[in-house]
């Protein structure tokens, strides 16, 4: 099953022809609310979008605005009732900072009966958040960060869904940059866009700490974010909204945008969810370059993980994380393959071989900036992460890094070698700013029309979305239904 974005509401704090901006992330294991709208609004969006009491466990509260909160006292009245009549199981855990904790609890001890305020701390418990904390819900881990308001404290959050793809909603203010390492990769970008470029002497988004159509879009295009997901709007130009913000957005953007209307469900799984490493994927190679080593997107290791350069020595341990990584089938292959493209540099490869080692000391991810007969030209080479290690957030500092060790070498520009098969890792090229060759434009059409199907990654907008019979990998395909 893929997931859902449930809108519920797209409006910003003042507008009357639509609810305030909140929404549902319906996924296979439950629901999770984020912010309530401005009242008892909620409660008809709700009963709309067939979503009862009983299905909402988590919600996430952004900042103590109007517009996001005091919808949430509704929440807590409605929840505490059903639990009271026993129409509720276990918990709502409710996730914010501890300043709206603080008027939540008092908002409710002034509003609500107290067989209703029994039920806080009891059964609706509240989960302060930080800047990085992480919180696991629906079996994911979402993770938080402050979007530096100067408002408010507010936070937005990222969080894994469907098909290994990751969605980040910004909250209700432009993005501001210190939070990239935060939104950059992430394949959904929810965020507020108070009215179009050409409408902003009328509806002075600027001064309300808001942006526009154009903004948004410019941000997601230079993010590399494949969908785009705009509300917080006005509502003066309702009626046309879906159309003019859509026709403006195209000129900036070049992924999917979506300019919903209250209540439109919005698919997340993309069309297909396959595995990183699917042998179901017909496959194709892909040939990749990136025009610069300036601008390479910043990645921070996890915590308690660190870098180190090839020592004589390393061989077998390298063999050994390219075989888990099912890159090698065998130590016997990896020897043949060290000897054949590091036999003769192993004495460059202090500079050029890098590992990622773990919290107990153990290598377990590799990559090599490698050098081509061009010198301005490096080649990202045998990137690999044990099996066991993959999912951990590893691969995006340990590309960023060798691009950076590339780049200090003087390397100008970087090119690199993966296939269809590795589809995962082909889409973190696309959005470290890599794209197709000019070759392999030509040679791997069909390789790159999987990849957009797959992707729908800006990058590929010159390739029209692969059909699933040439998808799928041909002798699988024919015998299975699909
Ligand atoms: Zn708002
Ligand atoms: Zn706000």
């Amino acid at each position: 099953m893929t997931d859902r974005l449930i809108v519920l509401g797209t409006g910003n704090a003042n507008a009357t022809r639509c609810y305030n901006t909140c929404f549902a992330i319906d996924t296979e294991n439950g629901l999770l609310l984020c912010d309530a709208g401005g009242g008892s609004g909620i409660l008809r969006q709700l009963e709309d979008a067939s979503i009862t009491w009983d299905r909402i466990h988590h919600l996430i509260v952004t900042h103590a605005h109007t517009d996001h909160l005091l919808g949430v006292v509704w929440v807590i009245r409605m929840v505490a009732t059903w639990m009271n009549n026993g129409k509720y199981d276990g918990e709502l855990h409710i996730y914010c900072h501890h300043t709206v904790r603080d008027g939540l609890i008092q908002m409710a001890k002034l509003t609500l009966q107290k067989k209703m305020i029994d039920r806080l701390d009891d059964r609706i418990l509240f989960h302060t958040i930080t800047d990085g904390h992480k919180e696991q819900m629906l079996g994911r881990e979402v993770t938080f960060f402050d979007i530096r308001s100067t408002k408010m404290k507010q936070y937005g959050f990222t969080m894994p869904i469907a098909g290994g793809r990751t969605l980040c909603c910004l909250g209700d203010e432009p993005y501001n940059p210190e939070c990239r390492a935060y939104v950059e990769g992430a394949d959904w970008l929810l965020c507020e866009a108070f009215c179009l470029y050409g409408d902003r002497d009328r509806f002075k988004p600027y001064e309300k700490h808001h942006s526009t159509v154009k903004e948004a879009c410019e941000l997601a295009q230079g993010l590399h974010i494949p969908n785009l997901v705009l509300w917080h709007t006005e509502d003066k130009t309702i009626a046309r909204r879906k159309q003019l913000y859509t026709a403006e957005g195209s000129a900036y953007y070049n992924g999917r945008l979506f300019v919903p209307d209250d209540l439109d469900v919005i698919e997340l799984g993309g069309m297909l969810n396959f595995d990183n490493h699917d042998s179901r994927l017909r496959f194709v190679d892909l040939l990749l370059e990136r025009d610069t080593l300036d601008n390479i997107p910043s990645a921070q290791l996890p915590e308690g993980y660190s870098f180190a350069f090839y020592r004589p020595g390393d061989r077998d341990q390298w063999i050994d994380i390219e075989c888990s990584a099912r890159e090698l089938s065998s130590f016997e292959q990896g020897v043949k393959v060290w000897q054949e493209y590091y036999g003769s540099c192993e004495n460059a490869l202090d500079k050029r071989m890098l590992f990622i080692v773990n919290p107990k000391g153990e290598k377990v991810a590799t990559a090599t900036a490698y050098q081509l007969d061009d010198p301005d030209m490096g080649q990202v080479h045998w990137v690999a992460i044990r099996r066991e290690e993959q999912g951990k957030g590893l691969a995006r500092p340990l590309i960023a890094k060798v691009l950076e060790v590339m780049r200090d070498l003087g390397g100008k520009r970087a090119f690199l070698h993966t296939q269809t098969t590795t589809w995962v890792a082909c889409r973190l090229y696309l959005q470290f700013g890599f794209h197709p060759t000019a070759e392999s434009a030509e040679k791997h059409r069909d390789g790159w029309r999987i990849m957009r199907a797959l992707t729908d990654h800006p990058a590929l907008d010159g390739f029209e979305p692969a059909e699933m019979d040439t998808v799928l990998n041909q002798s699988d395909f024919g015998g299975k239904s699909c």
